[in-house]
């Protein structure tokens, strides 16, 4: 049970310290091992959230502990006047996992709203830069209901017009176009300078593409001379089973972000270019003080190798498939179906109370989360086995039964409102 008094003390405090920018805190986690968390009370969770894609290894991972606690013991920060064996070794690994060949190069940022920044940038010195007598490319183009930050610039770039709102007016020249090959086939042109695609829309649910889309896409974008920008923060450092979504397409796209899962929990992010589109910054364009930082730098090359040694992507694949297949055959009334791939998972449900089951399952020990009303998102460490994969079905299951119990308590006729 919670501590009634201790839970009204630090909501109390979250909402007289913190801007009121997103919903009420639902519970106050202290501290995190593997694939659990403990709030203050001393309450154990089972985490399948993962800080939403972030911690690949789970929680205080001795790789991760271990490289962070060496690294600030003996470098952390020097700033980008100077270069630093951390930093290039990262940007090198980035490369290779990425297929970005020789002629790749790496920008790095703090978060994935950074490197979407560093990549819309990218797309506009791309529109600006034929200079070899071409026409300017004044268009974007990118996905609706795809998400890409929330700084000005990727927000521009975020299809979801209820995120833009408040903010308006928008930076100009960003068009959204429908996730099918019709729509980008109408829409694009010899003035587009890029289009932005997010692999699977985590944010809107774990929605995947049509089938050949990203073909399409770069088929289409090569003809007319716009860069391919794939937005990897969510699906990369092998969450879906390949070091990046992309990778299972056979593409080779321009430009890719990174964030979340790279770091594992530590703050980092970056652009990795591909082929020609290296070259398109030139001194001055652009910068972050903390970017390339020894400390993230040495942290994300500890935890991407950690994912190697230990295989986790095949991990991601076999685990993902297994909980998927064990969720349909849950025979819960609320389930509609599974989306996703590798261990980014999204569960479709029946009726739009997927927060009343992220819920319940709080309160039977289980973080996992409502990407929007009919779907909950599940993105657990990299490295979960069997025992948190049968505890995970077993909470679930439970969250699952309190909800469609309290659904059939609703639905007797004296309820004005049916649920469905
Ligand atoms: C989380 C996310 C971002 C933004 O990353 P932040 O680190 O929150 O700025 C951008 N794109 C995608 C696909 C994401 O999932």
């Amino acid at each position: 049970m919670t501590d009634t008094t201790t839970q009204a003390r630090w909501q109390e405090d979250a909402s007289r310290h913190l801007v009121r920018n997103a919903s009420d805190r639902l519970a106050m986690f202290t501290r995190g091992e593997g694939a659990y968390l403990w709030d203050q009370d001393g309450r154990r969770y089972l985490d399948f959230l993962g800080g939403i894609a972030v911690t690949s290894l789970g929680h205080a991972h001795p790789v991760f502990v271990d490289a962070i606690s060496r690294q600030a013991a003996t470098l952390a920060q020097v700033s980008n006047f100077f270069a630093t064996p951390t930093q290039l070794e990262l940007a090198a690994l980035l490369k290779e996992l990425a297929g970005a060949g020789d002629a790749g190069r790496v920008y790095f940022g703090n978060s994935g709203a950074e490197a979407n920044e560093a990549a819309f940038k990218l797309a506009r010195l791309h529109g600006a830069a034929d200079r070899n007598g071409g026409s300017a490319r004044p268009r974007i183009l990118a996905l609706k209901n795809a998400f890409h930050g929330r700084t000005m610039g990727t927000l521009a770039i975020t299809g979801k017009p209820s995120m833009q709102e408040p903010f308006l007016p928008m930076i100009p020249g960003v068009e959204f176009i429908d996730s099918t090959v019709e729509a980008l086939e109408a829409a694009i042109d010899d003035r587009v300078a890029a289009l932005f695609v997010e692999p699977i829309k985590g944010e809107a649910g774990v929605v995947e593409l049509p089938e050949g889309f990203l073909v399409a896409a770069r088929e289409l974008t090569r003809a007319h001379g716009a860069l391919l920008i794939i937005d990897e923060i969510q699906t990369g450092a092998g969450r879906t089973g390949a070091w990046f979504a992309f990778q299972h397409s056979g593409i080779v796209p321009d430009a890719i972000t990174v964030a979340k899962g790279i770091g594992g929990g530590f703050p980092i992010g970056a652009l990795i270019t591909f082929g020609d589109a290296g070259d398109l910054f030139y001194p001055g364009t652009h910068g972050s003080t903390f970017g390339g930082n020894p400390l993230g730098t040495a942290v994300a090359t500890a935890v991407l190798r950690e994912i190697e040694r230990a295989d986790l992507l095949t991990n991601a694949t076999e685990r993902g498939a297994q909980l998927r297949h064990a969720i349909e055959n849950l025979g819960s009334p609320l389930i509609e179906s599974t989306r996703g791939q590798g261990l980014l998972i999204g569960v479709s449900l029946r009726h739009p109370v997927a927060g009343a089951v992220v819920a319940a399952a709080q309160q039977h020990g289980l973080i996992v989360n409502a990407a929007n009303d009919d779907t909950v998102r599940l993105a657990p460490a990299l490295n979960i086995g069997d025992v948190e994969v049968d505890e995970f079905l077993d909470l679930f299951a439970r969250a699952l039964h309190t909800v469609a119990d309290s659904l059939l308590l609703e639905e007797t006729p004296t309820t004005p409102e049916d649920p469905a």
